[in-house]
């Protein structure tokens, strides 16, 4: 393809010691003769991956700046083309004054991240890795600066071309197989193809684990205490919030609104919510309570559940374990007040499939159990976070459920034994689809559309 030479200010904008002028193209070096003058020897016999030192001249020849030139030749540049860095003194006029004169010599502007693009599309990186390096440029922690780097270096991409090679394999099984008559199909292709197809769902079920475990270290795990009221809700945040943030009273329904706290168990960042309670509410203000405790409970990623252990379980407190049961999110039964006489034993909880902890939110007792079994419910959710294939992006989340989509469809065909054509067409569709988490299966417009969220000069 024949592509125009583009330019751009590649640091950030204002003023720095130097500024550098990226210009990428197969007229890159034609340009750099025009506007580069070394104070020594010519342009024409420069070596690539050399610097030079010279002036940068307008049309009239009169200087603009002086700099140093560095040749960087296609394919070994980021873009993947002749590149050639002007790095000039880092002033906004005289950086916008050399950027002209690249424009006027044949270059022109270079779109926001279409010197990323462009290694892209010459296959230098995959969309995958592409990301990491512009996560890296706007990582604003450690970590993040970590997980971009391990994008950059290509944790996810590995992990998806494993995926799409064991897909592949399957594919090809198949294919073999249509050929043989049909009683010669054996079995053993069949539990062979049906374990491919099974590791590959399970592959990609993990890497949506980890954009989960991402969101959570990024946002928090949303935790919401529920209970009738007075079994102790409110002691128990501050408990562990560690101070009287929460109201603690004797009259029950205290907690109108939603009170919450962000804490640190652990390490592990949760948004703990103390509600208003389930109960029949008498009065309006109350009802909106109740009527936020269910909207809270049902997108709660983990709940702690408290019951009073020095009286038997109540209608209320069963109306509000039958709604748990209802639920997916992860549950810690509590049974406070473990202080007072204990009437409540753990066998009242069975088949809540969940645990379930003595503790007294006043005396503190059970409270280091519970901050450990609450990391432990949270470090499974997480999954595997070392690996850094965390897919964070909105786009890549939904690509990968469509994948599985097609993986689970594929598993029920074969088991349904409905034709392994059909299994086939939907392996290729999850090959494909898996493909544009690289960027490999994007239509250009798609691909124009991510790229130009990139920043100028990059
Ligand atoms: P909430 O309505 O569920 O938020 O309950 P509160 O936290 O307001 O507590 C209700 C009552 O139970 C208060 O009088 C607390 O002092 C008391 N309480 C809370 N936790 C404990 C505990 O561990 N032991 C005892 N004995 N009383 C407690
Ligand atoms: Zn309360």
């Amino acid at each position: 393809m024949t592509e125009e030479t583009i330019s751009q200010i590649a640091t950030p904008q204002g003023t720095g010691g130097i500024g550098i002028i990226r210009v990428s193209g197969a007229d890159a070096l034609r340009i750099a003769r025009t506007v580069f003058r070394p104070i020594r020897g010519t342009l024409g016999e420069i070596a690539p991956y050399t610097a030079r030192y010279g002036n940068i001249v307008a049309a009239d020849g009169t200087i603009i700046d002086e700099g140093i030139l560095l040749y960087m030749r296609a394919p070994h540049s980021y873009t993947g083309e002749d590149t050639v860095e002007l790095q000039c003194h880092g002033g906004t006029i005289v950086l916008r004054e050399v950027l002209l004169r690249t424009w006027e010599t044949g270059a022109r502007p270079a779109e926001a991240g279409e010197f990323t693009k462009r290694a892209f599309l010459n296959g230098r990186l995959d969309l995958a890795r592409a990301d990491g390096v512009m996560e890296l440029i706007a990582a604003k922690s450690a970590r993040a600066a970590h997980a971009a780097r391990e994008r950059m270096a290509g944790a996810l991409s590995e992990k998806i071309t494993a995926i799409r090679r064991r897909l592949l394999g399957a594919i090809a099984r198949i294919e073999a197989g249509i050929d043989f008559p049909e009683d010669d199909i054996p079995a053993v292709q069949n539990a062979a193809l049906r374990e491919d197809i099974i590791a590959a769902a399970d592959a990609v079920r993990r890497l949506l684990m980890g954009a989960e475990a991402g969101r959570i270290l990024r946002e928090g795990v949303k935790t919401v205490i529920v209970g009738r009221p007075n079994v102790g809700k409110s002691s128990l945040l501050n408990a562990l919030v560690g101070t009287e943030r929460a109201i603690v009273t004797d009259v029950p329904g205290t907690t109108r609104d939603v009170i919450e706290e962000e804490i640190s168990v652990e390490g592990i960042p949760l948004r703990l919510l103390d509600t208003a309670g389930l109960r029949v509410a008498e009065d309006a203000v109350e009802r909106i309570g109740v009527a936020r405790t269910k909207q809270h409970l049902a997108d709660a990623e983990l709940v702690l559940a408290v019951f009073d252990s020095s009286s038997a379980l109540t209608d209320e407190d069963r109306e509000i374990l039958k709604r748990l049961r209802t639920m997916n999110a992860d549950t810690i039964i509590l049974c406070n007040k473990e202080d007072c006489a204990s009437v409540l034993r753990a066998t009242d909880f069975d088949g809540m499939n969940a645990p379930v902890l003595m503790i007294s939110a006043h005396a503190g007792t059970g409270m280091d159990v519970l901050r450990e079994t609450i990391a432990a419910r949270v470090r499974m959710m997480e999954g595997d976070l070392s690996d850094g294939a965390l897919p964070n992006k909105e786009r890549e989340v939904q690509t990968l459920r469509r994948a599985l989509g097609h993986l689970d469809e594929a598993e029920r065909t074969l088991a349904a034994d409905m034709g392994s054509d059909f299994v086939s067409i939907d392996l290729r569709a999850a090959y494909d689809i898996l493909g544009e988490i690289l960027g490999e299966t994007l239509d250009t417009d798609l691909i124009d559309r991510i790229f130009s969220e990139f920043c100028i000069g990059k």
